[in-house]
């Protein structure tokens, strides 16, 4: 049977909801996944910065320490790990918080579990290293290893999602990419413009705004590119 999920990605739960918790770990368990669970925001960081998990699903209301904050934290620390929010707010303010506070995907309870096991094994494909380099163009790259942009000889911190971005736009650079290819890059297609036009934004705040030349640039209503204008 074709199946390319790795045999045990391990999973860090932070849900303080017991049952919601519970069928969340029976689930994954089942599948083959090995998990660890915290009922709150402050366990839940303490465990996160120790490394070992390969994904972390992460309620966004926990007490001692909400999600969006744990989620600032985990990033400030210079951890990439793929975080997948959960979330019983249905509204656009909350994912856009989410996305800035550096998380990669959400859900909105209540989910199936099968959509919850996609989602986690879109992450893990995301967060796989590229084999091949990738081509620099004016003087910008990025290393998805490691999640860093380089221009000028300056290092630059991208979240995985702006790494995916930038990623598909120097293999095309200085061709147009369009939105759907950027959110399909990007999300897997689990996104809409407006998510891509938040992380093209912080984007260009990393690697445009401390230079004298923008490189990113808009075209309305079709995409993006990378270009060397003027
Ligand atoms: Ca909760």
């Amino acid at each position: 049977m074709p199946d390319s999920r790795p045999p045990a990605t391990r999973i860090l739960l932070i849900e303080d909801q017991h049952d919601i918790a519970a069928s969340i770990w029976d689930f994954l368990e089942r599948r083959g996944y090995a998990m660890d669970h915290c009922a709150d925001g402050a366990s839940g960081l303490a465990r996160a910065l120790r490394g070992e998990a390969d994904v972390i699903v992460l309620d966004l209301g926990l007490p001692r320490l909400d999600g969006l904050a744990l989620c600032r934290r985990l990033r400030e620390a210079g951890h990439g790990v793929p975080v997948l929010m959960l979330t019983a707010r249905d509204t656009l303010d909350d994912k856009l918080r989410g996305f800035a506070e550096g998380a990669d995907d959400y859900l909105v309870k209540p989910f199936a579990m099968p959509e919850l096991e996609a989602r986690i094994r879109a992450l893990r494909r995301r967060a796989q290293p590229l084999p091949e380099a990738l081509p620099a163009f004016a003087g910008l790259s990025y290393d998805p290893r490691s999640l860093t942009a380089q221009r000028e000889g300056r290092r630059i911190p991208l979240t995985r999602l702006q790494g995916a971005l930038l990623q598909a736009l120097l293999r095309e650079a200085p061709r147009i990419v369009s939105h759907a290819a950027l959110i399909e890059s990007a999300w897997r297609g689990g996104a809409d413009v407006a998510a891509l036009q938040t992380q093209v934004y912080e984007l260009r705040n990393a690697i445009d705004k401390p230079f004298a030349r923008p490189l990113l640039h808009a075209v309305r209503g079709v995409g993006y590119r990378l270009a060397e204008l003027e």
